[in-house]
Formats: structure tokens, C-alpha cells, sequence
């Protein structure tokens, strides 16, 4: 695109014709210290049932208070990379908390969880290689194998056979990239499947587990555990602390001596600001609290079912998930639009989910659920899906 405005204006006015054009929503506030299910946005209070504050600890006191104590000792800024001043106390444990609690030798933290994905396939895949993914992982983990120069292949959404076959007629392959849970959907990726794959070809496994850590197996361990596999089943596990920990940034576990060759070859890593230490701090405030709060866990999951059950019995298009990413399939963008400003009358915050983030024709609400919600927030979730989606039927 040139630097032209008429070639900008006519951008945006594709965007709008495609129902594409993304608003952003201001929070003025959160009415109720402590509870991040209710905000006010535009002098409105809403229901909020699209974050990923999975186990409600976005707004935990006990946070807030790790986050300042932190500042107060150690500043508010990291003030430099890790591999200059940047690494400090809360950092460390940091660190070592999240190699304790994903049973591996040690983990690296990185900004974000973008960040992480892209240093680990910068370090790892190289040109000349081909590095496997399936078809609907997020964002980051395309971009991270477009920018590592390797080759990217697509397999099928969650089809190990069709990534078995991929492999097997590429001997350039050396990495398969994997959601955990998938953001959009909400289901799993079969990951005892490709981990068989991944050994019997020797090439890295690496799954994304932003949003199953916290939340799935029986100990909240994530994806890999609700899938009965032990660490060493996945060399690479990438996890963030902005979902159900309720912070912000990322980490990745594995072997010692991959994290020691990623502190050296990740740039994401080397050439950006460490974590302020506070939120350091406040991620491992988050980690114990979800170790030892295990009924925030136990509660999400009932209102899952609860969710299900209730939408189920109301015909509502809810996809096969049994994780607290319940999305509504709509297929039309522009309907996806309307039945969340619809949602955002019934003050019902849900947003809408279109291409380019998920596939063409499938638009879709993603309602999410936390374990702060009550029962009476489904329920009335649920009653107010029901006029919306019986006022606007897709046929
Ligand atoms: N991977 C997945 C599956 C995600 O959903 C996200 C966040 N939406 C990320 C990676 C990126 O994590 P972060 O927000 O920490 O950059």
C-alpha cells in the first residue's frame, strides 16, 4: 500500500463491507472491587462472558498486593533484558515455580506469549526445514514458522493422520507446532497422536497451552495432563500468565539444555525488556493460589456443564467443547455483529469472533466462562442467547 489516503480509506471501507471493521471497548470500571465478571463500559454494566480470566484471579487482592510489594523493592520497570539488569528476584522464582509445577528441568520467561512462540521457532527451525502445524493454531505460531524461514506446512485441523502423512513425505521436517486447546473452539488437539509422531520421527514437539494450563486435567496441569502424557512426551510446552493465571506474559519449559540453547538463540528473549518484576511477582502469587484453590477449577468446570446442558436443551449451535471456551457457531459476519450487539442490549458482553481470525463462513460468538460467574449468570446467559438467537434465526 502506498502512502496514499484514498488507498487507506479504501482499506477501511473493505473492512466495514466485509464486516470486518473491529471496535474497541472502553472499560470505565469495574463496579465491584475484586469481581472482574461486571464492568461498565460506555456508562452500561455489562456481564462480561468473553475474557480468558478462566479462574477469576485477574483481580485477586492478593495480586494487587505481590504486584506492589514487588515495585516497591525491585522498581516498576525491569529497566533493562533479562541478560542485563533485567532478571531479578521475582523473576527467578518465577521461573522455577513454573519448571516445578510442569514437571520439567527449567522454564524461560518472555514477554508475551507471541514473544515465546516466535524465539522458540527463531532458535529451533532453521531454513531448509519444514515445521508442521495444524491448521487452526493461533496467530503467533504461524507467524513464529513464517519468520524462522523454515517451510510451513498445514495439516488438517486436529488430524494427526493427515500430519503423519505430511511427515513422512518430507524428511525436512523437523518440528510439529500444536495448540493445546484451541482458542477459537475450543477442543483438543490430539496430542497423544502427534507426541508418538514426534518420536518416532525425531523431530520437536511443541504445544501452546495458553489457554489449557490452570485449567485442564485433574490438577490443572493443561492439556498434557487431561491427555495422560508425561512431560517428556513434549520436548517444548509453551504456557502464558494472562489467561487463567490472570497476569500478564509467558513462559516456556523443557530440558535444561534447550532453555540454556533458547537464552542464547531466542531474539524475543535477548533483544526486548524483561517483565516488570512485579508482575513477576504477582504470576507466582497466581500460581500458588491455583495449586491450592483447586475449587476454583472444580467450579469452572460445573458451569461448563451447566453452559452446555442449558444450551443444548435450547438448540443453541454450540460446538463439541468441554473447556470453557464455548463458542456459538453463527457462519455470517455480519449476523455475528448483530446478535453481540443484541447480547450488549441484554447486558450480555460476548464478542464476535470473525475472519480473518477464524475461517471464512465461520463466525462464531465465543462465550467463555470463569470461575467467577455464578449459576445465575449462565442461566440468565443462557435466556438472553435464547432471544437473541430465536430473533435473529439463521435460516
Ligand atoms: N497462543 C495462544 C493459543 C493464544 O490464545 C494467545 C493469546 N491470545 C497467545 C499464544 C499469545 O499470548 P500473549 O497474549 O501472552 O501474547
Amino acid at each position: 500500500m502506498h502512502a496514499d489516503p484514498e488507498a487507506i480509506g479504501a482499506a477501511l471501507a473493505a473492512l466495514d463491507t466485509a464486516a470486518r471493521r473491529r471496535q474497541r471497548r472502553v472499560i470505565e470500571r469495574y463496579p465491584e472491587s475484586g469481581d472482574a465478571t461486571r464492568a461498565i463500559v460506555n456508562g452500561r454494566l455489562l456481564r462480561v462472558f468473553c475474557a480468558n480470566d478462566y479462574l477469576g484471579l485477574a483481580h485477586h487482592p492478593a495480586l494487587s498486593a505481590a504486584l506492589h510489594a514487588a515495585s516497591l523493592r525491585y522498581g516498576t520497570g525491569s529497566g533493562a533484558a533479562h541478560l542485563i539488569t533485567g532478571h531479578s528476584r521475582p523473576h527467578q522464582e518465577l521461573e522455577e515455580e513454573l519448571a516445578g509445577y510442569t514437571g520439567r528441568e527449567r522454564a524461560l520467561l518472555f514477554s508475551t506469549g507471541y514473544m515465546a512462540n516466535l524465539g522458540v521457532l527463531a532458535a529451533l527451525a532453521a531454513r531448509g526445514e519444514t515445521v508442521l502445524e495444524d491448521r487452526l493454531n493461533h496467530a503467533s505460531l504461524i507467524d513464529a514458522a513464517r519468520l524462522s524461514g523454515a517451510r510451513l506446512k498445514r495439516y488438517a485441523h486436529a488430524d494427526a493422520r493427515a500430519a503423519a502423512g505430511l511427515l513422512e513425505a518430507d524428511p525436512r521436517c523437523t518440528m510439529i507446532c500444536t495448540d493445546g486447546l484451541f482458542s477459537m473452539d475450543g477442543d483438543l488437539a490430539p496430542l497423544a497422536a502427534l507426541a508418538g509422531l514426534a518420536r518416532r520421527h525425531r523431530s520437536w514437539l511443541l504445544v501452546d497451552d495458553a489457554h489449557g494450563l490452570g485449567v485442564l486435567g485433574a490438577t490443572g496441569r493443561g492439556t498434557l495432563e487431561a491427555a495422560g502424557l508425561q512431560p517428556d512426551a513434549v520436548p517444548l510446552l509453551m504456557g502464558t500468565l494472562g489467561k487463567a493465571f490472570g497476569c500478564f506474559g509467558a513462559f516456556v519449559a523443557a530440558d535444561a539444555a534447550v532453555i540454556e540453547l533458547l537464552v542464547h538463540a531466542a531474539r524475543t528473549y535477548i533483544y526486548t525488556t524483561a517483565l516488570p518484576p512485579g508482575v513477576a511477582a504477582a504470576a507466582s502469587a497466581a500460581l500458588r493460589l491455583a495449586q491450592r484453590e483447586s475449587w476454583r477449577r472444580e467450579r469452572l468446570h460445573s458451569l461448563v456443564r451447566r453452559f452446555r446442558a442449558g444450551a443444548q436443551a435450547l438448540d443453541l449451535h454450540v460446538l463439541a467443547s468441554a473447556s470453557p471456551i464455548q463458542p456459538l457457531l453463527v457462519g455470517d459476519s455480519a449476523r455475528a455483529l448483530r446478535l453481540s450487539a443484541a447480547l450488549q442490549e441484554l447486558g450480555f458482553w460476548v464478542s464476535a469472533i470473525r475472519p480473518p481470525t477464524v475461517p471464512e463462513g465461520t463466525a462464531r460468538l465465543r462465550v467463555t466462562l470463569s470461575a467467577a460467574h455464578s449459576d445465575a449468570d449462565v442461566d440468565e446467559l443462557l435466556a438472553a442467547l435464547d432471544r437473541v438467537w430465536r430473533r435473529e434465526p439463521p435460516w
